[in-house]
């Protein structure tokens, strides 16, 4: 089948697929996406993601392309057509096209895109022997709640970890505390077998899969503290942890060149992974 994406209105094969050079998302970054796990061609925790696209397209003020309903219908469509069973919907909706001058303008579309792609099975090895991360100064701004699309310091902070062969970067804010990953969301396991991960707030992204999880530690009876944590404290840590909707949950067993929880994957994250892949392969899928 021919790759196909969907833009403002139209499914397009995925070669041809193209925005404006006018479009705000272009020239100011000025619009926000969402990233939506496919498992057996099925939306992983859609509510979930519509909710949180919500709350970013009306904290920017930028009107929805369309309804939940309608974009329901698109996403399902998209996936269709692209044949897809396990995979990642990416959309991005954007302040629309007008002329370039930094306020809003009047009277435009929001333009809306969304591209499906396969996903290969994640490596056993990530999963078997944990991944690497660095950290480095968060130099992000201060709405890192709202999933913009404007990512310079991810991206930036993401191709550090490569070039220092970790899988994934944590920000640390100024007092010294993990804030999250570049994509992803940072969480330890204390001495005392307690799961720890930074409160929502400003400084970070309301991770979907974070969400999903914490709602699984609830029926499990298992103990969580929303608190932010130091590196050291993650250094010196049981267990380390990372969650997105594109790497699901990952053990960390290095921070910067040290080793975590004997930098082996621990128990805690063995049970957490199979609670949630059971999760996502079931109940957290719809339609
Ligand atoms: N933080 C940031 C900065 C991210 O980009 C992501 C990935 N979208 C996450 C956290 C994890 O969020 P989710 O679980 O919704 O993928």
């Amino acid at each position: 089948v021919t790759r196909c994406a969907y833009v403002n209105g139209r499914y397009v094969p995925h070669a041809d697929a193209a925005v404006h050079i006018e479009d705000r998302g272009y020239q100011f970054a000025d619009g926000v996406y969402e990233v939506i796990a496919l498992r057996r061609g099925r939306l992983l925790d859609e509510e979930a993601h519509m909710a949180r696209l919500d709350r970013s397209l009306a904290e920017l003020e930028i009107a929805p392309a369309m309804s939940h309903a309608a974009l329901g219908l698109v996403m399902r469509e998209l996936v269709r057509r692209n044949r897809l069973g396990d995979g990642n919907l990416y959309l991005q909706m954007t302040r629309g096209v007008a002329p370039r001058d930094h306020g809003f303008p009047a009277g435009v579309e929001t333009s809306l895109v969304l591209t499906a792609r396969r996903a290969k099975p994640q490596p056993q090895a990530l999963v078997e022997q944990g991944v690497a991360v660095v950290t480095m100064p968060d130099i992000r701004w201060g709405r890192c709640d709202i999933k913009s699309i404007a990512l310079l310091p991810n991206v930036l902070g993401k191709q550090a970890a490569r070039a220092a062969g970790a899988y994934e970067a944590w920000l640390v804010d100024r007092d010294g505390h993990v804030t999250e990953g570049t994509s992803s969301n940072a969480w330890i396991v204390t001495a005392a077998g307690r799961l720890v991960t930074r409160k929502t707030g400003n400084d970070i992204l309301a991770g979907v899969t974070r969400r999903s999880l914490i709602a699984l530690l609830g029926e499990q009876g298992l103990a969580l503290e929303e608190r932010p944590f130091t590196v050291a404290e993650a250094k010196a840590a049981r267990e380390a942890l990372l969650t997105s909707t594109t790497s699901a949950v990952l053990a960390v067993t290095r921070i910067d060149g040290a080793k975590v929880g004997g930098g082996r994957p621990g128990k805690l994250f063995g049970a957490l992974r199979r609670i949630y892949l059971d999760y996502a392969d079931g109940a957290g899928a719809s339609g």
